[in-house]
């Protein structure tokens, strides 16, 4: 297991309460609203840790350029894609590589 698969196992076994905090944290680490495709929509529903959360659901669907790379969270739990927003999340994308 590597460092996001670590941090997932542990997330889906914490109550849902401490997990709830573990988001917070990973929102207030968040860099999103510095990128390009990051729109008024996305900060005004406050979206954030797509990474974990998933797509943004209504909000943004064009590719402007992904800072993601540069995120704190990306070297903290060591996230192989980006464009989290329109592509899914972390755990989707690993997924859908590992499956096509
Ligand atoms: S990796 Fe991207 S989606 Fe995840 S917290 Fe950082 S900027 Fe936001
Ligand atoms: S997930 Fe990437 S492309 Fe989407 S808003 Fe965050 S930094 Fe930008």
């Amino acid at each position: 297991m590597d460092t996001f698969e670590q941090w997932l196992d542990t997330f889906w076994q914490i109550p849902a309460r401490e997990r709830k905090e573990y988001l917070a944290v990973k929102k207030a680490a968040c860099i999103c609203p510095e990128c390009p495709s990051y729109n008024r929509c996305a900060g005004e529903s406050k979206e954030l840790a797509y990474c974990i959360s998933g797509k943004s659901p209504l909000c943004i669907s064009e590719d402007r350029g992904c800072t993601c790379r540069r995120c704190p969270v990306t070297s903290s739990l060591n996230l192989t894609y980006h464009d989290f927003c329109f592509k899914g999340s972390e755990a989707v994308q690993r997924y859908e590589h590992e499956v096509h």
